[in-house]
């Protein structure tokens, strides 16, 4: 019998997040003021941020101290297991080694208790006694719910309506963790007032969340808003996972020759390659590879450029790889990955030729999904099966050619709250659809002007 996990105490859990912006060869563009179009001051964020997450939006300092009390919170499921999936090698007779870092063992059952976690030490060190966020299939509002419960915290979460309906159970998590969750649109705000009184029967949409959630928290002095993914503090948050891997592959005596991680907003595979990003860009690294769906192709086919951070233009403009705010992805099943942009720091990544990035149909992901599920045990979250597939084609082009790769995946949540969409797989009724070029070119078409230049 071989070894397959590597294991950490909670004393080797990393004291400090690791800041990619130290390292980058050209500073991360600025974000900028949705109106003006300049580069947003601190004063424009304290309305919904604390002061210590604005100064790490735009720190550069290398290592962020983990306050003891965030690190006793993390202590609950990490460090997370990194395991070899020893099964799946065999299954497909790879000479690669295949690891995966396992995200899903957390309480919320993804990454973003990480950042969660953070956000809300940091908003109670400043007062703040009341959190406001939006939340589409629920694994956002559910974590900050946790981390919310866990300080002492209230939490109002703006879930979209048709997830609401559709999805009972993250809602269930949320009412379990002490959280308020509403359907949005919702008569609570003055955004969600006025799209009820002309369309009643409306499902509602992440867009129209997040300006209920932001109004909540500009309008209330105790109330903060909190975001899981896409900004510069949140990457650095999920930096820990990165950290610990480079511990436990070190345990296992290997090296990683790529690494691979799914991208929606990105923050899930910051966290895994950021501390390994330097290497890379000095040609010593692993290969960094982000994958997306076919359905919502950022990296892939996207421009970089600045863009809104919401779909309505209300949120700061980021510098990014974009599909265009307006752009509406098909009804995919891994709702984390339908995002219309990408991280500055990833795109910046993607754009200097440090990272790769690929995109595959719903369901080849979901067959991936399903021979991890049946090789190593554990089912995925359907955002996680897009990395599994990446995964799972490199060890089968090793076979081809005989190389003893080392790959390690981010597993960045389980699928137990997916298992609907699994039935719809295993019944043969998940649909992939082509996405005309035309449908990218006109969301492109309306892009905003920020007064920062930008090189493509
Ligand atoms: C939210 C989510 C993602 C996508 O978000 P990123 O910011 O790109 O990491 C991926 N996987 C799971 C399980 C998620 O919950």
């Amino acid at each position: 019998m071989h070894d397959n996990r590597y294991t950490l105490s909670v004393s080797e859990i990393p004291d400090a997040w690791y800041n990619l912006a130290a390292d980058l060869p050209e500073p991360i563009p600025p974000h900028c003021h949705p109106r003006t179009g300049e580069p947003v001051t601190p004063e424009d964020m304290a309305a919904i941020f604390p002061p210590a997450l604005i100064e790490q939006e735009v720190s550069t300092e290398r290592w962020i101290p983990i306050p003891d009390a965030v690190r006793e919170k993390l202590a609950i499921w990490r460090p997370s297991p990194l395991v070899r999936a020893r099964n799946l090698e065999k299954h497909l007779g790879t000479p690669a080694r295949i690891y995966y870092k396992n995200e899903g063992v957390s309480p919320a059952g993804s990454h973003k208790p990480n950042t969660a976690v953070a956000q809300v030490y940091y908003n109670k060190l400043a007062g703040i006694e009341r959190i406001a966020t939006e939340t589409g299939a629920g694994q956002w509002g559910s974590s900050l719910a946790f981390a919310c419960d866990l300080f002492g915290l209230s939490c109002k979460v703006y879930m979209v309506r048709i997830s609401y309906e559709q999805k009972p159970y993250r809602r269930s998590l949320m009412k379990l963790w002490g959280a308020e969750c509403i359907p949005s649109p919702s008569p609570d705000t003055q955004s969600g007032r006025s799209i009820l009184e002309k369309d009643p029967d409306t499902t509602g949409s992440l867009g129209i969340a997040i300006s209920e959630a932001v109004e909540d928290a500009a309008s209330h002095d105790n109330t903060n808003y909190a975001l899981g993914s896409v900004l510069n503090h949140v990457c650095t948050h999920q930096s820990i996972i990165g950290l610990e891997l480079k511990k436990q592959i070190a345990l296992a005596e290997d090296t990683p020759d790529v690494l691979i991680g799914c991208a929606g907003g990105g923050s899930n595979l910051a966290g895994l390659i950021w501390p390994y990003v330097k290497d890379t860009l000095d040609g010593k690294g692993p290969r960094l590879v982000a994958v997306e769906p076919s359905a919502c192709p950022t990296l892939t086919r996207g421009r970089y450029a600045y863009d809104y951070g919401d779909c309505v233009g209300m949120a700061p403009l980021a510098c990014m790889y974009t599909l265009g705010h307006g752009f509406v992805p098909s009804g995919i099943h891994a709702g984390g990955l339908r995002y219309h942009g990408m991280a500055p720091s990833v795109s910046l990544l993607a754009k200097l030729g440090a990272l790769e990035s690929v995109n595959y149909h719903q369901n080849a992901a979901f067959e991936a999904g399903v021979l991890f599920a049946r090789t190593e045990g554990i089912c995925p979250a359907p955002e996680t099966n897009h990395a599994i597939r990446a995964a799972i084609d490199e060890a089968v082009r090793c076979k081809q050619t005989g190389e003893e790769k080392c790959i390690v995946f981010n597993f960045s949540g389980h699928g137990h709250f997916d298992l609907l969409s699994y039935d719809k797989y295993l019944a043969g009724e998940l649909e992939d659809f082509d996405l005309p070029q035309e449908n990218i070119d006109k969301a492109l078409a309306d892009l905003p002007r920020a007064s920062v230049e930008v090189s493509a």
